[in-house]
């Protein structure tokens, strides 16, 4: 390490790179990000993130920038899709600050990531646009990364380049991401465009059999008002062109999955004038340390460990990567630096396990049916509140 710290290559400007990028230079390291699209930017709507991550935020100074931006739900509710009944409830508002410190909150992904890279701008870090990590070569002393804009030397490179990370191919060879065989269904709707009955300050899930659907409010990035953010998971298969997809098609496509479900979620989704179609994938959880780190090559987020969405998460584990990350490599010789990333991976891969597999055991139970749907109302009913809180998720745990 020079005075000013290891030279930390970081692939990838999506939230985990971002993250990444601040909790490094806060500890010194000298940062160069670089991000392939022409500008900063993050697709997509709604993200929640709980106490686990709003208090790695605020122990960045981010607290009162993330309140002017995001929403703190009052409760979580279930609700059957097919007769519309209650069948849990978690308090979160106050109480979610109260039992952990931090709040549960919901904001639009843009939002978020702006945040972060505000907060990265006023540090050292460089950032450089339209530059695509292509390849990278290792030896004992450092890494070299080729650009579209030439090579680069490195002490470390953290490949945050999401799902279809090319860092991770080049670590572990071509073993693309699979189908989930599940769609999402994403729209965002003005709070003031909805009757009354339908807005809500809530995050509610709706479970049906082989669809869910989730919503939550959230401050619309641009000009500041509540919407509501809607998702509608359902089983089925891709379109073959994503590009040229007939929006009005495949809402039917999106209706007949919702045939049985009550009217309460039908005069809702009745209300959306336009979806946008995600096309969801995952991998199996991570099996070793060996899958988040070899020698100067960290993964991060998605590039790691991409998860399904149900238990709202995925943004959260790379939040959660970057701050273990930063933790792992403070006051790290470039020497000692393989030894620290291996010290990351082990202190990151079993809770990222955990957490891609309770997300893929609550798509099973949120899409049962049959007997598993009765044993999972009849449950949700009598212990709803224990069920939804996770103190081993949104309790607070060690970084180092
Ligand atoms: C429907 C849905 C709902 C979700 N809801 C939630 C939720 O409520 N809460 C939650 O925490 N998570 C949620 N997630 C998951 C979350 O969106 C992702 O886990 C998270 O955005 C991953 O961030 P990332 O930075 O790892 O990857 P990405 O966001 O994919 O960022 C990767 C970045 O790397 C860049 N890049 C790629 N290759 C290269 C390269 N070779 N060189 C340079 N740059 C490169 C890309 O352009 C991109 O900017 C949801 C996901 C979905 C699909």
């Amino acid at each position: 390490m020079t005075e000013a710290g290891l030279k930390i290559a970081i692939a990838g400007g999506g939230i985990g790179g971002l993250a990444a990028g601040l909790a490094l230079s806060a500890t010194g390291q000298q940062i160069e990000l670089f991000e392939k699209a022409s500008a900063f930017s993050e697709i997509g709507a709604g993200v929640q993130l709980g106490p686990n991550v709003t208090r790695i935020l605020k122990s960045w100074g981010l607290l009162d920038a993330l309140r002017t931006v995001a929403t703190e739900p009052d409760r979580l509710i279930v609700r059957s899709a097919v007769t519309g009944s209650v069948l849990g409830e978690l308090r979160l508002g106050q109480a979610m600050q109260v039992r952990y410190g931090a709040p549960y909150v919901t904001l639009h992904r843009a939002a978020l990531h702006a945040m972060l890279l505000r907060a990265v701008e006023q540090t050292a870090a460089t950032l450089q646009l339209d530059t695509c990590v292509k390849s990278f070569q290792q030896s004992a002393q450092t890494v070299c990364l080729q650009t579209n804009h030439g090579a680069q030397d490195a002490d470390v490179l953290v490949g945050a380049d999401g799902l279809w990370s090319s860092t991770r191919a080049q670590l572990f060879g071509a073993d693309m991401p699979r189908r989930t065989g599940h769609l999402a269904y994403r729209a965002l709707i003005r709070q003031a465009d909805l009757p009354e009955r339908l807005r809500s300050r809530n995050v509610t899930a709706w479970l049906g059999s082989n669809m869910h659907g989730v919503h939550y409010p959230l401050k619309h990035p641009v000009d500041g008002d509540e919407w509501l953010n809607i998702v509608v998971f359902i089983h089925g298969n891709a379109p073959g062109d994503l590009q040229n997809w007939d929006h009005s098609a495949n809402a039917v496509e999106l209706n007949s999955a919702l045939q049985g479900s009550c009217y309460a979620l039908h005069n809702l989704l009745d209300a959306v004038p336009d979806w946008r179609l995600w096309v969801m994938h995952d991998r199996p959880p991570v099996q070793g340390p060996r899958e988040m780190a070899i020698s100067r090559v960290a993964l991060l987020g998605d590039a790691a460990h991409p998860m399904r969405p149900y238990l709202a998460q995925g943004a959260g584990m790379a939040i959660e990567d970057a701050a273990a990350l930063a933790t792992a490599l403070n006051g790290v010789t470039a020497q000692n630096a393989p030894a620290a990333l291996q010290q990351y991976a082990a202190n990151r891969w079993q809770r990222n396990a955990r957490v891609q597999a309770r997300a893929l055991r609550n798509g099973q139970i949120f899409h049962a049916h049959g007997l598993m749907r009765w044993g999972r109302d009849v449950a949700m009913r009598l212990v709803g509140e224990q069920l939804l809180d996770m103190p081993w998720l949104y309790g607070p745990r060690q970084l180092s």
